[in-house]
């Protein structure tokens, strides 16, 4: 290539070309840039095909210090992967906002990407200008988007105790290796969405659910808690496990007597010496726990740790306490319950106390592991999912698919308006790009037939992944959507016969769907418009 080589000339005047061999860059040029490029976001979107739908496959991922990660989750799968291209990189970042703003359809608009930039391809070599080819896909878009809109349909969620609601968790989570507790997690995320949301205003608070892990136990264990929960127990397994009303003393000092400075010398010469400083030491307790208790303080949270003749004291003074509590939940504690953080003793007062309905240490069957949780805090509506699972794995991969449902839930209330899955809503727009084509003067109609040929790639995959004929499944299914304007067909991925999606329930909101259209025309878009790659050759 032209910048790693320059001419020189032999002895009798003749041209030669020097390679420059120690210039390290490799430079990669015009339809060969695009077509490399190309090659390497398809390689990347092939990967996620398997995984699309509820008869998806799972990727285990093992990082490079060995943490192994089982997923089909599109976005975490290609968070982990260890993506070297550059443009491959893109579709990762495509992958992350489709996460970031929507939580779902993340493997579906990877898919369309791909399928997108393998049309765009043909087209390029066809001889269409890549600058054509991203007009017509952005015309197509459009048109597919309006199309959807159109089409959509508004739902009441909130009806029949919320079914809709609850259907779209299941949907979403039916893909998922937790598929055998779909009805249980979704009921979960519905509950735990309502409870922060508002209604009225259609908006819904994330940042007030918290989703924890701890491994130990079985999936059915996972449960809803309205309030707070913190991985620690009572410091004394005597301790009252239940304290109602509670009012919260947070300390950041020590349950401890001062230390006597290194200067100073401590002689204990017998035994009365002892109990002398055994005594005093006492004393230190004891007006610790009596400031506690003037407070009207009924139950402790300290940062630190205190010493067995402390807790012991705490105990049989009948003082719940928590010890070893992290600053950031220390923190979040404080702020929920409208606690003052209290670094001394003598500093504390009733009006610095948290209040709450109730803080109980919770156990789980037969294990001994043991959690904290403080629920009706004075000052917040925050909720907390904790999952359980046999291994750190199921854990994981159980509160991202949480975190997929949740998404789902609070979509569908910010905006209810829904388009059908399993194909449907992609193969409906694709029809309507192929009609407004036939009237399409200008060149840009082979780019917007590519986009509508890309665009039935979905239910391609989904019928692959399901052990259908792909090529046949959507034939048929286009068919029948001419001929059945008012049904919704899709792809039968479990097997049940039944193609209308509207009577199968599989919906996804109108949002995620002109999402993923719109960010993989953006990204297609990017792509097609590099044409010129200069790099370490290491990474080309
Ligand atoms: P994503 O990460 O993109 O959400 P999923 O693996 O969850 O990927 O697959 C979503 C796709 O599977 C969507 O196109 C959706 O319509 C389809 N789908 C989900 N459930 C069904 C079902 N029961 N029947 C047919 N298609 C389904």
């Amino acid at each position: 290539s032209a910048q790693g080589q320059f001419l020189a000339f032999d002895e009798f005047g003749r041209p030669f070309i020097v390679i420059r061999e120690q210039e390290k860059r490799a430079r990669v040029k015009g339809l060969e840039a695009q077509r490399a490029n190309i090659n390497a976001a398809r390689a990347v979107s092939n990967l996620l095909r398997t995984s699309l739908g509820p008869k998806g496959m799972d990727k285990i991922l093992v990082s490079q210090d060995g943490d192994v990660t089982i997923t089909n989750d599109g976005a975490t799968i290609m968070e982990k992967m260890d993506v070297k291209h550059q443009v491959a990189k893109l579709l990762v970042e495509l992958s992350q906002s489709q996460d970031n703003e929507i939580g779902d359809g993340t493997t579906g608009v990877v898919i369309l990407a791909g399928a997108l930039l393998e049309s765009a391809l043909n087209l390029l070599d066809k001889g269409l200008h890549p600058l054509r080819v991203c007009d017509g896909f952005e015309r197509a878009c459009e048109i597919a988007v309006k199309h959807l809109e159109a089409t959509s349909q508004e739902l009441d969620v909130f009806a029949n105790d919320n079914e809709l609601l609850k259907k779209a968790a299941v949907t979403c989570l039916c893909s998922k290796v937790v598929s055998n507790r779909q009805n249980e997690l979704a009921a979960i995320a519905v509950e735990a969405v309502l409870d922060v949301a508002d209604i009225k205003r259609k908006d819904v608070n994330f940042e007030h659910i918290k989703v924890e892990g701890k491994p130990g136990g079985s999936l059915e264990d996972t449960c809803l808690i309205r309030g707070i929960v913190i991985d620690k127990d009572m410091s004394h397994p005597q301790m009252a496990k239940v304290v109602k009303d509670a009012k919260i003393a947070i300390l950041t000092c020590p349950f401890e007597p001062p230390k006597p400075k290194t200067k100073h010398k401590l002689e204990i010469s017998n035994a009365e010496d002892y109990r002398k400083l055994y005594e005093q030491e006492q004393q230190y307790f004891v007006k610790m726990i009596e400031d506690v208790k003037n407070s009207g303080s009924n139950i402790v949270i300290c940062q630190w740790g205190f010493d067995d003749e402390a807790n012991y004291l705490l105990h049989a003074n009948k003082l719940p306490a928590v010890r070893w509590v992290g600053g950031v939940e220390i923190e979040l504690i404080a702020m929920a319950t409208g606690a003052r953080i209290v670094p001394r003793f003598s500093e504390l007062s009733s009006e610095k106390l948290g209040r709450a309905a109730c803080v109980r240490e919770i156990g789980f069957g037969t294990t001994d592991d043991k959690m904290i949780v403080i629920e009706g805090c004075a000052n917040t509506s925050a909720v907390t999912v904790l999952v359980r699972g046999g291994n750190k794995m199921i854990v994981d991969e159980a509160k991202r698919c949480l975190h997929d449902a949740l998404c789902v839930v609070r979509n569908l209330i910010k905006d209810s308006r829904i388009v059908y899955g399993g194909g449907c809503a992609e193969l409906m727009a694709s029809l309507e790009i192929t009609k407004v084509v036939d009237m399409e003067p200008s060149i840009e109609q082979y780019a917007m037939r590519g986009f509508a040929d890309a665009l039935e790639d979905i239910s391609n995959a989904l019928a692959e992944n399901s052990g259908l004929n792909p090529i046949e499944t959507t034939t048929w299914l286009k068919n029948e959507m001419k001929n059945n304007p008012d049904k919704r067909y899709g792809v039968d991925c479990n097997g049940v016969g039944i193609n209308d999606m509207k009577e199968l329930n599989v919906y996804e909101s109108l949002q995620s769907k002109v999402q993923q259209l719109q960010l993989a025309t953006q990204v297609v878009r990017m792509i097609l418009k590099i044409d010129d790659v200069f790099a370490p050759s290491e990474y080309s």
